[in-house]
């Protein structure tokens, strides 16, 4: 019998509007049914528990972890159990949100269950849709000639490869964030398995481990280390040990080619920060291109600056060919840096990568008096819990109000926060502090979030995490 968490009276507010989580300071008790009536109970790691409130309202089905603060994850508003069926069903309805949202799973690349917000909480499941990197490259950047070679139009695209190559393929990454999906690792692997099937099965799975793990009692298996936004020891030069973490099938060990935006990109998977790449910028790296060329309405060169660049994702949208721009590149990450000349190369784009700290690398600019007309600011998340917020605060006002110093007239800052406690409106009074510190006046021309495949479930805040502000500064200081 399914074991009973009971709540203790009021508890039920915040539930009842949709949010997912148990906290343990929230339970009065856990109840299972004995030969004579219910007796207390123990919680078992990744078991399921009916939630219900003081009162013995029904308020749905859980994964729960008596090691976690977060006692259980409501899954379900119903009895119903986590089997392969269960899975199934929810994948399905996770992907149709995808296609509801104009997503075309055949040729882009997306996040499959964003977790909670897809009703299976603590699971991550990116689908990259592309072609094995060897191949692509060899075609689009030939050696010794791409980064160098003068930019040109009508580069081969999407279309080309599928003619070249065939139809492109596809591989899973798997983040198993919470002690109820993580008992279920295969059940999940099987129901994946049964949803893409014949020409939509994946050519591999991959497992990738997460610092939040930790919070839950779980092993960071695949070699993840708590806090690891750079480097990790031994990164980048790992080329004949054998991939950790495949689950299923295979990696390419040369990594792969997606197109995002119609842009080739190549992603080293197992090497790669967070899933590999950062899917949920898509929407705001092509809002960047866009508007891009208005900058320079001369024809002059566009000075770019993409701060904390991982492997480019803003600066080569930016770059196009046909538009004179010159792009620096800064990224704490050496194996992020190679993978910025790897993308310039793939583009047929100049870039100088420099690899430092963005905080001295924009005071150092501020000194040498450096100008640029666009400049990306798209940090790590500062702020990793509220209790952090006020120092992360203190983070993002200091590095937006160099970046809107360094701006030439006229110029656009794309500034960028990841971290779920810091709210849209806290993001705007930082900005307008920092424009107000650097004695400049902005306009908002967007203020946007992430894209549909990470959707933002009403009552449930913590699915929306990606804050991104397009600013102009005004002509005059
Ligand atoms: N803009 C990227 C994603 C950036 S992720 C895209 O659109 O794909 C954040 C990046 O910041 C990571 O590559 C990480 O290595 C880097 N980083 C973290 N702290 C840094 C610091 N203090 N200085 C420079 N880079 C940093």
């Amino acid at each position: 019998m399914v074991k009973r968490i009971i709540l203790k009276p009021g508890e039920e507010d915040r539930i009842r509007r949709g949010h997912p989580w148990v906290y343990g300071s929230e339970v009065a008790g856990v109840l299972q049914a004995g030969p004579s009536g219910p007796v207390p109970a123990e919680l078992k790691p990744g078991e399921t528990a009916d939630i219900e409130s003081s009162r013995r309202e029904y308020l749905g089905r859980a994964f729960v972890n008596p090691s976690s603060k977060i006692l259980a994850r409501i899954y379900s508003p119903s009895k119903e159990g986590a089997d392969k069926g269960f899975f199934k069903r929810r994948i399905r309805e996770a992907l149709e949100r995808r296609l509801f949202a104009g997503l075309d799973p055949r040729r882009d690349s997306l996040r499959l269950v964003f977790a909670e917000a897809d009703f299976l909480p603590g699971l991550i499941i990116d689908r990259f849709t592309g072609w094995p990197a060897g191949p692509v490259e060899a075609l689009l950047s030939p050696p010794g000639a791409a980064s160098v070679s003068p930019r040109t139009e009508g580069r081969p695209g999407f279309e080309s490869l599928v003619e070249a190559q065939g139809p492109p393929k596809s591989w899973l990454v798997v983040q198993f964030l919470c002690a109820g999906m993580e008992v279920r690792r295969d059940l999940i692997l099987d129901a994946l398995g049964e949803v893409f099937a014949g020409p939509e099965a994946p050519e591999g799975i991959l497992e990738k481990s997460a610092p939040v793990r930790e919070l839950e009692g779980l092993p960071l298996r695949d070699g993840d280390v708590p806090g690891s936004d750079g480097d990790k020891p031994g990164e980048g030069d790992s080329s004949g040990d054998p991939i950790r973490g495949i689950l299923r099938g295979s990696i390419p060990p040369g990594g792969i080619v997606i197109f995002e935006n119609g842009i080739p990109f190549a992603l080293d998977l197992p090497g790669g920060q967070k899933t590999g790449h950062f899917l949920d910028q898509r929407e705001n790296h092509a809002l960047a291109a866009a508007f891009a060329p208005r900058l320079v309405p001369g024809g002059e060169t566009l000075r770019v600056l993409d701060a904390f660049s991982y492997t480019g994702g803003f600066g080569i949208h930016i770059c196009r060919p046909g538009l004179p721009a010159e792009l620096w590149c800064v990224d704490s990450s050496g194996p992020a840096l190679e993978g910025v000349r790897r993308n310039a190369a793939l583009n047929g784009l100049p870039v100088r990568t420099i690899r430092a700290d963005v905080f001295d690398y924009l005071r150092e600019a501020e000194r040498r008096k450096e100008q640029f007309d666009l400049i990306i600011l798209d940090p790590p998340a500062f702020a990793k819990n509220r209790a952090s917020l006020p120092g992360a605060l203190r983070g993002y006002r200091e590095i937006n109000l160099r970046a809107l110093t360094l701006l030439s007239p006229g110029g656009l800052l794309v500034t960028c926060s990841c971290s779920q406690a810091l709210g849209p409106e806290q993001f705007r009074r930082m900005i307008t502090d920092a424009a107000a510190d650097a004695g400049r006046r902005i306009h908002e021309l967007a203020f946007r979030s992430q894209p549909p495949d990470h959707p933002i479930l009403a009552g449930y805040d913590e699915s929306r995490y990606l804050t991104c502000g397009f600013y102009r500064v005004g002509g005059g200081r």
